[in-house]
């Protein structure tokens, strides 16, 4: 009787959650129409949420406990579901494409499967997630793209661990087999592979660090990790030597020294730096160290970063260009080396993406909002500020209103990285904040 009346209570609850959050969703759509009108030459919207400290805060967060309140993780949960049920009901769009590629592809819908499925014990969405991936790791056979996000690493790497948990050891043995056998294509110093995340050495290093952190006892060994990463440190090294810069470490794609999460050195630094326990003494100072400094001073006034040297324009605020991807990496080079600037150079970021950070490329994870939000969630996790809290719960206030400001659309709507299982997989980590971890760059 009583579990009867709380349960009726619970959706009456919901309901009128629902007819605030219609109320709240027609006065945004006016607002952004409006504001879309006065900020046409943008790329972002200005941010019509009041900062913290203001009353509303309590509504969401619990300041002593530093933790979200339940109606809220309700709301985000409730929320969670209608989209990621939009995305199955959406199926003949996103699986008829042949990108099977975590970045726009159905490897990418299957990790925000396996992250549903693990996060609330929803055994179903993980075998959701094992048979896209079976099907992704047999269509990349033969083919030469060897890392996380654009490659056969992605998929490799997410199908053992899944098939681990399943326990099918022997199976999950045979993916791992096959992702140290592309270490062949990583080791040749001439070739004319890059070092980048998204299609180089360091997104195949990204591969073998998640492996490691996700199956136990760890299945790489230190001494393959070693090599990959004095092959990108040497190749860092060769192309600087080249040029006239003041850093052992510069890299470059398509001939432009991008400097980016995606493309650049900053996503190259910072997955260096999350393989830190192989890395030696001589690395972290002289080659490393230099390196994040030489980065560090190359910020525009505003405290964004420039997409490639040279770039004068102070406008891409994205994970991919930008300070959202370099905010995780001085965060950690703050953990690492103590140096205070590192820290300042991390917040000044969070500045930025606070008022520059509502982009009108829509709410994905690469250049969208759900990306630019992690980084006020790894600055709660660095310094336990509710500030960045409250941040990270206004812009997922703007990625529930999902569709209802006038984005432009991505090509790949539904995919992780461009689309809507990016966003999905970011409001599922903004039901625990503690240990949320932007997909595909933090380990
Ligand atoms: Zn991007």
């Amino acid at each position: 009787m009583l579990k009867e009346a709380f349960s009726i209570l619970s959706k009456r609850q919901v309901n009128f959650k629902c007819k605030l959050y219609k109320q709240h969703t027609w006065l945004t759509r006016t607002i952004n129409i409006v504001q879309g009108i006065i900020m046409d030459n943008t790329r972002y919207y200005n941010n019509p949420f009041e900062d913290y400290p203001n009353p509303t805060a309590q509504q969401l967060i619990n300041t002593n406990t530093k933790e979200i309140n339940e109606n809220y993780k309700e709301t985000l949960y409730t929320c969670t579901k209608k989209l990621l049920d939009h995305l199955e009901e959406k199926k003949k769009h996103w699986i008829s494409n042949d990108d099977c590629s975590v970045y726009t592809g159905s490897t990418g819908i299957a990790y925000v499967f396996y992250h549903y499925g693990k996060c609330f014990n929803e055994p179903t969405y993980i075998e959701k997630a094992a048979e896209l991936l079976k099907a992704c790791v047999s269509k990349f056979r033969g083919r030469r793209e060897i890392t996380f996000l654009t490659g056969i690493a992605g998929p490799l790497a997410l199908y053992a661990i899944i098939l681990h948990l399943q326990e099918n050891k022997q199976e999950s043995q045979n993916m791992i087999t096959k992702l140290k056998s592309l270490s062949s294509l990583i080791m040749d110093i001439h070739s004319n592979l890059p070092n980048e995340l998204l299609q180089g050495r360091v997104g195949y290093l990204f591969s073998l660090l998640f492996l490691n952190s996700h199956i136990s006892p760890p299945p790489i060994e230190d001494k393959l990790i070693k090599q990959v990463i004095a092959i990108i440190i040497q190749s860092g090294n060769m192309y600087s030597a080249s040029t006239k810069y003041k850093t052992p470490l510069m890299y470059a794609w398509h001939d432009s020294e991008y400097l980016g999460g995606a493309h650049g050195l900053g996503g190259i630094l910072y997955i260096l730096l999350q393989a830190r326990q192989y890395l030696t003494q001589s690395q972290l100072e002289n080659d490393i160290n230099p390196a994040l400094q030489f980065l560090q001073n190359l910020r525009y006034p505003s405290g964004n970063f420039p997409s490639s040297i040279g770039s004068n324009t102070d406008k891409l605020v994205h994970w991919c260009h930008g300070a959202p991807g370099m905010s995780m990496l001085f965060n950690l080079a703050y953990e690492i080396y103590k140096d205070e600037q590192y820290l300042k150079t991390a917040l000044q970021c969070g500045e930025v993406i606070w008022k520059r950070g509502l982009l009108k490329r829509g709410y994905g994870i690469c250049h969208g909002v759900a990306g630019n939000a992690y980084t006020f969630l790894c600055l709660f996790q660095q310094t336990k500020d509710v500030k960045h809290l409250y941040r990270a719960c206004k812009f997922a206030d703007w990625c529930m209103d999902y569709g209802t400001h006038q984005t432009r659309s991505p090509d790949r709507p539904f995919s992780l990285f461009e689309g809507l299982a990016g966003t999905i997989y970011f409001l599922i980590d903004m039901q625990n904040p503690s240990s949320a971890k932007f997909p595909g760059y933090t380990v």
